[in-house]
């Protein structure tokens, strides 16, 4: 089978390998569709403070269970599925509670192990999910990426009919919009700088629209709201140095939550922290997802309720992956959501 290795930092290399057995409590699955993550380009560029190499990247795909180990019902030859990337002890508290994200032996596949960059994949048979026969493959390598923000989402408690701020339209923000508007909130506006990102996330159900590099967020907040006073819930689906974070202290009222969904680097500022302290604030962290989000969100793909669909901005087959991830670390394309048609 093809195997794409990350040698080294910018080095990938397309070998060829045998297939894998599954062994004892594992499914192979055919690789079918795969997602390309924004933390993708990290770990191709070596600055993924996780990642050793060589290493085998894809955390964000979907196939066909071709072959089963011992242990695992052979009717689930044929499945299709969406797969949760994670290794775990099986043992611990948290494993037992299926709170993956909290075991402390957690690793990704395509991150910390060998991921899903190859044409068959063995893994814990608990991790592949079957999607319902109105999903495609496609959207079912979407899952991934939108459970990390359906989990976000849900950390902030959502009451019916809320008001949120979303800053980041992003595939991540863009789902975190589906998420809180399936979860019921009310008003939801979305902030970015990239005119296209927020066409989508209009598209996708949003109240209104931020071009922060336009607009004043707190003009147009007064100007949707009567005050900008009226958020509950804001998601800084952003990240970076914690400049987004500062400006939601400036704008949150007394009370208000936040989750961070966005990656905080390493050297962050922020000079409002006091007002966090003052205004009795809630700040969220979250960390992936765990496999309940996974349930919920293949129900609302299968329903229709959350669209993946308009998000996929590109296509390309697994020769050309290799080019398509140093296109996009050298900003020679400008991408939305790839996906990666693996075998059809
Ligand atoms: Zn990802
Ligand atoms: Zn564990």
């Amino acid at each position: 089978m093809r195997k794409l290795i990350l040698k080294a930092p910018y080095e990938l290399e397309m070998t060829q390998a045998p297939i894998p057995e599954p062994g004892a409590g594992q499914v192979r699955i055919h690789v079918k569709k795969l997602g390309i993550c924004g933390s993708d380009p990290t770990i191709y560029k070596g600055l993924h403070p996780y990642v050793t190499y060589p290493r085998v990247m894809g955390h964000e795909f979907s196939g066909v269970i071709d072959a089963v180990g011992a242990n695992v019902d052979p009717a689930r030859i044929g499945q299709r599925v969406t797969v949760i990337p994670h290794i775990v002890c099986g043992e611990c508290d948290a494993c037992r509670a299926e709170i993956y994200n909290f075991c402390e032996q957690l690793k990704c596949a395509g991150a910390e192990d060998d991921g899903a960059h190859c044409d068959y994949f063995c893994i814990d048979a608990k991790m592949a999910l079957e999607i319902p026969d109105t999903m495609s493959l496609e959207a079912a390598a979407m899952v991934e990426p939108a459970c990390v923000a359906y989990h976000g989402a849900r950390r902030a408690g959502l009451k019916g009919g809320e008001t949120v701020l979303i800053i980041g339209a992003g595939p991540i923000g863009v789902f975190c919009l589906q998420s809180v508007r399936a979860l019921g909130a009310g008003h939801v506006y979305v902030a970015d700088m990239d005119a296209n990102r927020l066409a989508l996330a209009q598209q996708l159900g949003a109240t209104g629209v931020i071009d922060v590099s336009k607009e004043d967020l707190r003009e147009r907040l007064c100007a949707f709201e009567g005050s900008e006073k009226k958020i509950d819930v804001f998601y800084d689906c952003v990240g970076e140095k914690g400049t987004v974070l500062n400006n939601i202290l400036a704008l949150a009222r007394r009370g208000s939550r936040i989750v961070v969904i966005g990656v905080l680097q390493k050297v962050f500022n922020i000079p409002l922290l006091p007002d966090f302290v003052q205004h009795e604030l809630n700040l969220f962290g979250t960390t992936m997802y765990v496999p309940q989000d996974y349930r919920d969100m293949i129900d609302l793909m299968g329903k229709g309720i959350i669209q993946t669909e308009p998000m996929v901005s590109h296509h390309c087959s697994f020769e050309e992956l290799p080019k398509m991830l140093d296109d996009i670390v050298n900003r020679r394309i400008k991408t939305y959501k790839v996906i990666v048609d693996m075998n059809d």
